[in-house]
């Protein structure tokens, strides 16, 4: 099983992808999780995204691709994969089309998150993410079991640095510029489906797996 996440940022891509990619053994393949990592251990890759990504800019499409492309091609992708944040614009889909056509293969399924404009806004201001595993919170729809700490490794929860008002803003205006496109794209083949991001974790999860079901994929493993 293949499947792409689009949706504006802070619609709840990231942990919906996971919760999706867990469930089915599936391999979640997030750039942003990507880039984050290397700029807290400091590499060279982490250098070079940390102002991009505080700007709320695209990396150069060349480095993205090249990094998604070996994950992609990974054994851990064997049983399919859930690509959350890639591609983010036309040139990316159509490198994403090439590599899957190299393998034989195509996207199952585009799940699109709806979630209103303030809402998205005013979700930035109350997200953290884990500075050790990168998992995402919300501290008002998904708190963690103890205030500021991680569930799942106990890392200090932090606030990204690309949450302010005003990056959310320019994150948002590349969004509809560069990544709206593509909904026109995936709906050519008649792949896409709509899904309402609000509400609690679960009740959206819940709205996934019903999509999932009535598409015939929640049984669908890659061989
Ligand atoms: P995200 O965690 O998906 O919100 O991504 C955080 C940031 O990582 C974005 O604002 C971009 O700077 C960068 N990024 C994530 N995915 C991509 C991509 N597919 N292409 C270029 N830059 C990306």
């Amino acid at each position: 099983m293949k499947l792409l996440f689009l949706g504006p940022p802070g619609a709840g891509k990231g942990t919906q992808a996971k919760l999706v990619a867990d469930k089915f053994g599936l391999l979640h393949i997030a750039p942003g999780d990507i880039f984050r990592q290397e700029v807290r251990e400091g590499t060279e890759l982490g250098r070079l995204v940390e102002g991009i990504m505080a700007e709320g800019k695209l990396v150069p499409d060349d480095i993205t691709t090249q990094i998604i492309e070996k994950r992609i091609k990974s054994p851990e992708a064997a049983e399919g994969l859930v690509l959350d944040g890639f591609p983010r614009n036309v040139a990316q889909a159509e490198a994403l089309a090439k590599i899957l056509g190299e393998m034989g293969t195509k996207l199952d399924l585009v799940i699109n998150l709806e979630v209103p404009e303030e809402e998205l806004i005013q979700r930035a201001s109350t997200r953290r993410v884990c500075s050790g595993c990168g998992k995402p919170y919300n501290i008002k729809l998904d708190p963690p079991k103890t205030e500021g700490q991680c569930d799942v490794c106990g890392g200090t929860l932090i606030t990204r640095p690309d949450d302010n008002e005003e990056t959310v803003r320019q994150r948002l205006k590349v969004y509809h510029e560069l990544t709206e496109p593509l909904f026109e794209y995936y709906n050519r083949d008649g792949i896409v489906v709509s899904i309402n991001g609000c509400g609690d974790v679960d009740s959206v999860f819940q709205r996934i797996a019903e999509a999932l079901e009535q598409k015939g994929l929640s049984g669908k493993r890659d061989s």
